[in-house]
């Protein structure tokens, strides 16, 4: 009987409740034994009641809750080797030796760390006598699943992460709201919205309401962007459009790197394009809320596929991350999703946006 562990980790996303209701229950569907991690890596470093086995009835009613229900957390001991060093022997004591994790990349690279050093960290248990050669022997290798929980869609080699499609439409719940007011007034709004180095949220939000102008990290405006946004802005009303729309995701800079600022882009519009401005920060709220339809179906199919890998993996496996590619659920290797992923920031950062584009076009297109 195999016991396997599932944990939130990192930021919350909608629909990490499903993915946990979905492990617990294959799990147990397929004769193991489940646990739930409390608070994360938190959980795993402080081990005794943070690390519960879950019945079949302790996960009702997770499917529409929005956030984790089992909580996460940003800890700062696992990113030390003596704090998975704890988390490798709370794991041995309740005899666990796979783990789920739903989380951002932070969450997934920890992970595979601890997968890696896991023979290591069982060896220094035994030499320092808190385990005996016995109580690891059936502990030989940790199997690590990944299963990506973000909003920002910030995972390269997957479609969808658990809770991007929510936040996309609660974001457009949010314009919408603002439309009409903006539309009465004929005043112009920036919005901000989430997204450190994925502009996917902003970029899909400008297409699901027709905004006027979009900023994201990954293709930042040309040169001369602020007569550009005021040319066009002006054309749009000159057209009969009687409200501006303009989007900046939170990460959006100029090809200097200099951030564009919402208050920046508001100062432009109201001296140059002469119109009546506002700013509108849709902050947490964008991660909050039910999950959608989607999420919970993406979630409920991923967190068994996840199980499924952990029934199937062989010392030799790499730790997979369940994606999601054209409709099909499907595993790619951790490593190389976290790699590409880190490879698109650093693309950025380095000015190369035609690099960054092309990473994240090969996502969208053969
Ligand atoms: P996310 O998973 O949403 O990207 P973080 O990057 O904050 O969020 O990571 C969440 C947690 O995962 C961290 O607080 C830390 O405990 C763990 N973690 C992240 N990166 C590493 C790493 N390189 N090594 C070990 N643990 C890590």
């Amino acid at each position: 009987k195999r016991r396997i562990g599932v944990m939130t980790s990192g930021g919350d996303s909608p629909g990490m409740n499903g993915a946990v209701r979905a492990v617990v229950r294959m799990a147990i569907y397929n004769k193991c034994e489940a646990y739930a991690i409390y608070e994360g890596y938190d959980g795993l470093v402080k081990g005794g009641d943070m690390i519960k086995k879950m019945e079949w009835e302790d996960v009702r009613g997770f499917l529409g809750e929005g956030g984790t229900l089992i909580g996460t957390a940003r800890c700062m001991e696992f990113m030390e080797r003596r704090g998975r060093l704890r988390g490798a022997k709370n794991l041995v004591v309740k005899g666990i030796d796979a783990l789920v994790i739903c989380g951002g990349d932070g969450s997934l690279t920890g992970a595979d760390k601890f997968r890696e050093e896991w023979p290591g960290l069982l060896k220094e248990l035994v030499e320092t006598k808190e385990l005996t050669e016995q109580d690891i022997a059936p502990f030989k290798h940790l199997n690590i699943v990944g299963l990506v929980g973000s909003i920002d869609n910030d995972l390269s080699m997957t479609d969808a992460t658990i809770g991007c499609f929510s936040s996309l439409a609660r974001i457009c719940e949010a314009v919408d709201s603002v439309d009409t007011t903006a539309t009465s007034h004929q005043r112009a709004f920036v919005i901000e919205v989430m997204g450190r180095h994925c502009g996917w949220l902003a970029l899909m939000t400008g297409v699901a309401t027709g905004a006027d102008f979009i900023f994201i990290p990954e293709e930042p405006p040309k040169e001369d962007w602020e007569e550009d946004m005021c040319r066009i802005v002006k054309k749009h009303r000159a057209m009969g459009k009687r409200k501006t729309i303009v989007i900046v995701c939170e990460g959006a800079q100029d090809r200097n790197l200099k951030k564009i600022t919402p208050n920046a882009v508001k100062d432009l519009l109201t001296n140059r394009a002469g119109l009546d401005t506002r700013v509108t920060t849709l902050g947490h709220v964008q991660r909050g809320g039910t999950p959608s339809a989607y999420d919970r179906m993406l979630a409920t199919l991923q967190g068994v596929e996840a199980v499924k890998a952990v029934m199937e993996a062989t010392p030799e496996t790499p730790s997979p991350v369940i994606c999601v590619l054209e409709n099909k659920i499907v595993r790619r290797s951790l490593l190389e999703a976290v790699a590409q992923t880190k490879e698109v920031a650093t693309a950025i950062e380095a000015k190369d946006f035609h690099r960054a584009m092309e990473l994240r076009d090969a996502e969208f297109s053969e």
